[in-house]
């Protein structure tokens, strides 16, 4: 299984929550909100062949962090899967939306300049100009879209663009979530659980709590639980196949 969004450094316990994922077998894509909280995220999961770590800056830290896009650039070599970034368009993020493009926009820079990355990226109330910024910079192909909740229109549109997506227990408890879910393509769906921030029931998801999004995904594509799982690991593998560099996790 497949947890493809997971903020692991931000449990309370990081070190047991790692411990548990090595345990179960479990590939994580740990991202990461800041460049600063890279190189301490990164060792925390350095012996787990299955667990590689992001490097991110939140849309929603942009404003506070535009200090660290040097850092960006020093570390954007060291790793092939960069996030979490993109845009927040709710009315709290809206009045930093300028600082919140710089950065989308020179991490994009540099992902293309050395040779493209696999990207995990948000755009929660900002699908229409996440994708505007995507086909501008023409990186599409291993672009995932975390927690898609646009229009079935920028869906339809995201699609066409060549990006992936990711989808968890929390996203997949809701009508629209699924119906979302419904109409992607079959072959560009991962799992992941935005753990610790996504909750179910009232707690924080773990990252094999994306068990739940199998059974979920299992009924929207009228296949097994089972089925669904080898659907999404067969995606896995396609998608680190895009990019270079990604070899290792597997
Ligand atoms: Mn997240």
């Amino acid at each position: 299984m497949i947890d493809f969004h997971c903020h692991l450094d931000l449990y309370p316990d990081p070190h047991s929550v790692r411990d548990d994922c090595i345990r179960r077998g479990l590939y994580v894509l740990s991202v990461t909100t800041t460049p600063s909280a890279w190189k301490g995220t990164s060792a925390l999961s350095a012996n787990a062949q299955r667990i590689r770590t992001a490097l991110g800056l939140h849309p929603q830290l942009a404003h506070e962090r535009l200090s660290e896009l040097g850092l960006f650039d020093n570390l954007i070599n060291d790793t092939a899967y960069v996030g979490e970034i993109g845009l927040d368009g709710a009315p709290e993020f809206r009045k930093h939306w300028q600082d919140q493009l710089t950065v989308l926009e020179h991490v994009l820079r540099r992902c293309r300049e050395a040779g493209g990355r696999i990207m995990s990226i948000h755009s929660r109330r900002a699908s229409g100009p996440v994708l505007d910024v995507l086909e501008k910079h023409r990186v599409t192909g291993s672009a995932v879209l975390h927690w898609f909740s646009g229009s079935f229109r920028d869906l339809e549109r995201a699609i066409k663009l060549g990006c992936w997506f990711s989808v968890g227990p929390a996203m997949l408890k809701s009508e629209n979530g699924r119906a979302l879910t419904a109409r992607m393509p079959r072959d560009r769906v991962l799992t992941e659980t935005d753990g610790p921030f996504a909750q179910v029931d009232g707690k924080p998801v773990m990252p094999w709590q994306v068990e739940t999004a199998m059974e979920a995904l299992g009924e929207i594509w009228s296949i097994s639980p089972d089925v669904a799982k080898q659907n999404v690991d067969d995606n896995f593998r396609r998608l680190l196949a895009t990019c270079p560099g990604t070899g290792v996790f597997s």
